[in-house]
């Protein structure tokens, strides 16, 4: 529903157009030939085009009732002015609906415009009046029959003639073009205007006949060619104008070169040559135009493809390539938008505008504003992935900009998508000052250009992700370096202190009290060395997801207990307070025991480590719903804020005591951090800082309070139980791992052999019988512990011994590939031993 406003704007918009073709009209009658009614000279036919082409066919009551009020002053009955001046509008109509049907451009850019300006409207369309005109004068009598032909002849010239001289001024300005006045452009634009004034003047005036003896009237063709070739249309159809206003004017008077009355209708000959000279005019206009703009727009294309080809990235190519397409195709400001925020919104990467404009409002708001899909211009093309035009920004009605851009000046836009395939990367979108019509062949070249520069895009993006994965390589790669560096040094620090004691107990002196310490001393640092390996091993194993939980009921309080036990020698080496806090009742988890263990371990380990000596450490556990929360708080280095979040990393390491070596490979907690999450739970540190001690919670699922624990888990026992004397075989092609575990076992009274390689181990095998063998998997001699254990089961005798593989690779496949090449155990290098006596008493 329109609103009272529009209205108003309406009936202002009708009368204005009824007052100007009225006046044209009486204008145009005053030649008047023929008849009274008909005139040679109808500038009204090319006003009212104009009007129903620039304002809309809305405006036809105004062509209407001014053709109706000037015909009822030409002496004609009711009817007949009704006939006539329905006829005038139909025609204007007619010429409007046609030429819109071909794509018309008011702009006349084309050679096509022209054209069709020419044969549609003027030469078409002007049937109608004239048919209608004709008649209703000869029917009403005002006119005879007789005079139809030549009646008919002069209407419809004069009506062409109105559109061809008349209209092209109209359009042209009345789509408000914007011009870009240089001062010499200026002074030409004078010159020309003053040239074609004072030329057309002597010579339809008689002045130049006087002069001369000849009217030289085509002197206003090189005008005219002037005109075109250095204003293009702009300046080619105000020519027409003036050149015809002086033209007619001195040729009613009877002077000029068609003021002669003797030979016959002197304005019928001025219109042959005023349509000749317009359209010479028009046609070379349209012609240089198009010239023009097809330069521009490979000039366009060819400054964008220059820039990609030139730019390291989006951000410096972007600002280059919206002044590259508003130079070259004369867009007044440029914008370039991506979309961002995860696909959700687009966002305004550069904007650019003419230097001399003044749009500081715009270009704030554009930078500004996100768009959704679907929303604005940018949303528009991002949603359809098809370019946009906007003919008037004023009359659009999904443009918020609007306003902004009307009060700076900006009237008509266009937006192409940054495609890639069929995903919208962003899009670019232009604005001008004057209205432009939507131009098919711009969005062509531009759907090209949009494809390109989302090639670009990509291209960039591409390379920044090759440089991104190099670096980070790089850095891997340095990290790596640093970590065996790392675990050299770990592997280093207890191998030291071992050598040392082997050192003094080969020296055969030390005391039964220095042996003994030394003995638990090598203890110690083997254990921690194991506890490395297994440590790596782990971590590897949980980073490929290769871990798999044994889960059994357990009782959280007897866990701890056992790992209290465990780290006992360190809390006392260094001093520190233990207060261990448990709850009354007991605490049931469906958890894997060991690993449960290994969470518990590193957490009181960590708390000793990064405690000074003397310090206090809390472990306490409770039941919080269904949950079991494990709390261990220690009054130590603390942890900087900034590594809190960093701490589970792989790899992470903070501060340590100043006074201690490097200690750990920092995959404690990342350990720690998988197997909670393995069981269902979460652990998290807080700290108050360096200095202020730390303090990690975990979080583990627990069963309801009455849910009775699996069965204990045995103790190992503290010695070696003594076995029954058993025939073993120990293969290994490390002569020194062979003997030593040999000299163990025969300590414990049991018939040991040794055998270096897989054909030895055969032939003692076989003379020996072994009850247990204990077997290397990897030996030389072309037959590894596989093979060898495939072929020690069928012999003779040795068909109940069992076999036990000793290696170093301790990873579920290696023991499922040990099982199936049917061996019977398997044991990780270094042997603990009370699992060997176990396996010895079992025989
Ligand atoms: P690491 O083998 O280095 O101990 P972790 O993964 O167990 O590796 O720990 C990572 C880092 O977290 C440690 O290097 C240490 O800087 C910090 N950290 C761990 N526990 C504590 C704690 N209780 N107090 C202070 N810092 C700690």
């Amino acid at each position: 529903m329109p609103s009272g406003r529009t209205e108003w704007t309406r009936v202002a918009l009708v009368t204005a157009v009824a007052l100007v073709y009225f006046a044209a009209a009486r204008f145009g009658l005053g030649f008047a030939v023929v008849a009274e009614q008909v005139t040679v000279v109808w500038p009204p036919s090319g006003i009212a085009l104009a009007a129903l082409l620039v304002l809309g066919s809305r405006a036809w009551p105004g062509v209407w009732l001014g053709a109706l009020a000037a015909n009822a002053l030409a002496h004609e009955g009711a009817g007949t002015a009704l006939a006539i001046a329905t006829g005038n509008t139909v025609e204007a109509l007619a010429g409007a609906w046609l030429l819109r049907r071909v794509r018309f451009h008011e702009s006349l850019d084309r050679v096509w415009d022209v054209m069709g300006l020419l044969g549609l409207a003027a030469g078409l369309s002007t049937t109608v009046a004239a048919t209608v005109g004709a008649t209703s004068l000869c029917l009403s009598g005002i006119q005879p029959w007789s005079a139809f032909g030549s009646l008919w002849f002069v209407w419809w010239l004069g009506d062409a003639m109105g559109i061809l001289l008349l209209s092209p001024a109209l359009l042209i300005w009345g789509s408000r073009p914007y011009v870009r006045w240089s001062r010499h452009r200026a002074f030409e634009a004078i010159a020309l205007g003053g040239c074609v004034f004072a030329i057309t003047a002597a010579s339809f005036g008689g002045r130049l006949a006087q002069l001369t003896g000849s009217h030289l009237s085509y002197l206003v063709f090189p005008l005219l060619i002037w005109a075109a070739v250095r204003f293009g249309q702009r300046g080619a159809a105000p020519a027409i104008l003036i050149v015809t206003g002086i033209a007619v004017a001195f040729t009613v008077r009877g002077r000029g070169p068609f003021g002669d009355t003797s030979t016959g209708h002197p304005l019928m000959m001025l219109q042959v040559f005023l349509a000749v000279a317009a359209l010479t005019a028009l046609v070379l206009g349209a012609a240089i135009a198009e010239r023009d703009t097809a330069e521009r727009r490979r000039m366009a294309h060819y400054a964008v493809a220059r820039v990609m080809a030139l730019s390291a990235t989006l951000e410096e190519a972007a600002p280059q390539i919206l002044k590259a397409i508003c130079d070259c195709l004369e867009w007044d400001v440029g914008a370039l938008w991506v979309v961002e925020a995860g696909g959700q919104e687009m966002r305004c990467r550069e904007a650019w505008h003419r230097p001399e404009l003044r749009v500081p409002e715009f270009m704030a708001v554009t930078r500004q504003v996100r768009f959704a899909p679907g929303q604005g211009l940018p949303g528009r093309v991002w949603q359809s992935g098809e370019p946009a035009w906007i003919s008037d920004l004023a009359h659009d009605a999904n443009f918020p900009r609007a306003q902004v851009a009307r009060r700076e000046g900006l009237h008509s836009a266009f937006g192409f998508p940054i495609s890639l395939g069929n995903e919208v990367l962003g899009l670019t979108e232009f604005f001008s000052r004057e209205i432009r019509r939507p131009d098919e062949a711009l969005l062509q070249l531009f759907a090209i250009v949009g494809s390109q520069i989302g090639q670009f895009i990509d291209r960039k993006r591409s390379e920044a992700a090759a440089r991104l994965s190099a670096e980070e390589l790089r850095q891997a790669s340095e990290a790596k370096d640093q970590f065996l560096a790392l675990l050299g040094h770990e592997l280093r620090n207890p191998l030291a202190p071992i050598r040392n004691a082997l050192e003094i107990l080969s020296a055969g002196q030390a005391d039964p009290a220095v042996a003994t310490q030394m003995h638990e001393m090598m203890q110690r640092q083997t254990a921690h060395m194991v506890r490395l390996v297994d440590d790596l091993l782990d971590v590897s194993r949980i980073t490929r997801g290769k871990i798999e939980l044994r889960r059994e009921r357990v009782d959280l309080g007897a866990a701890v207990e056992r790992v209290v036990d465990t780290v006992r020698p360190l809390l006392d080496d260094r001093g520190h307070h233990l207060r261990l806090s448990l709850p009354p009742e007991p605490i049931v988890l469906e958890a894997d025991p060991t690993r449960l263990e290994q969470i518990l371990s590193n957490l009181v380990n960590n708390a000793a480590k990064y405690t000074p000596g003397s310090g206090t450490i809390d472990f306490a556990v409770a039941r919080e719903g269904t949950q079991a929360v494990i709390r261990v708080r220690d009054n130590g280095i603390g942890i900087r804020p900034e590594m809190l979040g960093r701490i589970f990393e792989l790899f992470a390491q903070a501060d340590r005591l100043p006074e201690r070596v490097q200690e750990g490979l920092g995959i404690g907690l990342t350990l720690v951090r998988s197997l909670a999450q393995l069981h269902g739970g979460t652990v998290t540190v807080a700290s108050g800082g360096p200095g202020r001690g730390s303090e990690f919670v975990v979080r583990l699922p627990c069963l309801p309070p009455q849910a009775p624990p699996g069965p204990p888990v045995a103790k190992a026992p503290a010695a070696a139980p003594r076995a029954q004397r058993r025939r073993v075989l120990v293969v290994d092609d490390n002569a020194d791992s062979a003997e030593s575990l040999a000299i163990l076992l025969q300590m414990q009274g049991h018939d040991v052999r040794m055998a270096y390689d897989g054909p030895s181990a055969l032939a003692t095998a076989r003379e020996h019988h072994p009850e247990l063998v204990l077997l290397d998997i990897g030996l030389p001699a072309g037959m590894d512990g596989y093979e060898l254990a495939q072929r020690l089961r069928p012999e003779a005798g040795l068909e109940r011994a069992v076999i036990v593989a000793v290696t170093g690779y301790g990873q579920e496949e290696d023991r499922r590939r040990a099982a199936d090449a049917g061996f019977d155990g398997h044991l990780v290098k270094p042997v603990d031993m009370q699992k060997l006596w176990r396996l010895l008493a079992a025989l």
